[in-house]
């Protein structure tokens, strides 16, 4: 019986990030993949998580929240990342939901989340979003504010942030949006970005990305 092309699609971008590693004298483990399955319902999902793959973004949270708490049930060691905007009147729903928030752009929402995870007694691992093109209709802190909103975050909201987040504008050759990314993150002493998608992880994972956020290259074409 041959596998869901999912799961073949799978084995191969596992190799791909391999090859991408050794590429870079890079240790293939310290690339996770984070298999980005919004918009597929759980009957999709399913055949991935067999598979091993134990690490998943979704963009929203109620879409998440319909589809997660019973693969989770299933899968209990699975982690769900959300990668999309986050709402702060949600801040609750995704300190109950989600293993990491790679979103966290605005000081009102860090305070948000700070509230929620003191109720929640419950932190989910966050990275702060740098709009690294500087789109006015993408979310992200502007790169020049990174620096500050990194302290804010840490002395004024006593949030513990572990890294940096950014998508490149389509238009751009990605490389050089990563490498600001991991210059900001190295000034700042972070350790984790999340860069790179189903088009320019291997560019990401050359440019130091320790999670790269695949979707279409996976589940096929939304
Ligand atoms: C949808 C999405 C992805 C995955 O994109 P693909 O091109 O399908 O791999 C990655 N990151 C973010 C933030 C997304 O919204």
């Amino acid at each position: 019986m041959s596998d869901t092309p999912s799961v073949e699609n799978l084995h191969a971008v596992r190799a791909a990030i391999g090859r991408a590693a050794s590429d870079s004298d890079r240790d293939p483990a310290s690339v996770t993949l984070i298999a980005v399955s919004k918009t597929f319902p759980a009957e999709a999902i399913e055949p991935v998580l067999a598979a091993g793959q134990r690490v998943f973004g979704e963009n929203y949270v109620q879409e998440a929240k319909a589809k997660w708490p019973a693969l989770k049930e299933r899968y209990p060691d699975a982690e769900v990342h959300l990668i999309g905007p986050l709402q702060s009147n949600k801040a609750r729903e995704a300190v109950a939901l989600f293993d990491m928030i790679h979103t966290l752009d605005r000081p009102s929402l860090a305070e948000a989340l700070a509230k929620e995870i003191r109720k929640a007694g419950r932190a989910p691992r966050l990275l702060v979003q740098v709009n690294t093109g500087e789109e006015p209709q993408k979310g992200g802190v502007m790169p020049a504010e990174a620096d500050a909103f990194l302290a804010a975050c840490r002395d004024a909201y006593g949030l513990t942030v572990e890294g940096l987040m950014c998508i490149p504008p389509s238009q751009d050759p990605p490389s050089p949006h990563f490498g600001l990314l991991n210059t900001i993150a190295r000034r700042n002493g972070l350790s984790t970005l999340s860069m790179g998608m189903s088009a320019d992880f291997d560019a990401a994972i050359q440019m130091g990305a320790t999670h790269v956020r695949v979707g279409s290259a996976i589940f096929g074409g939304r």
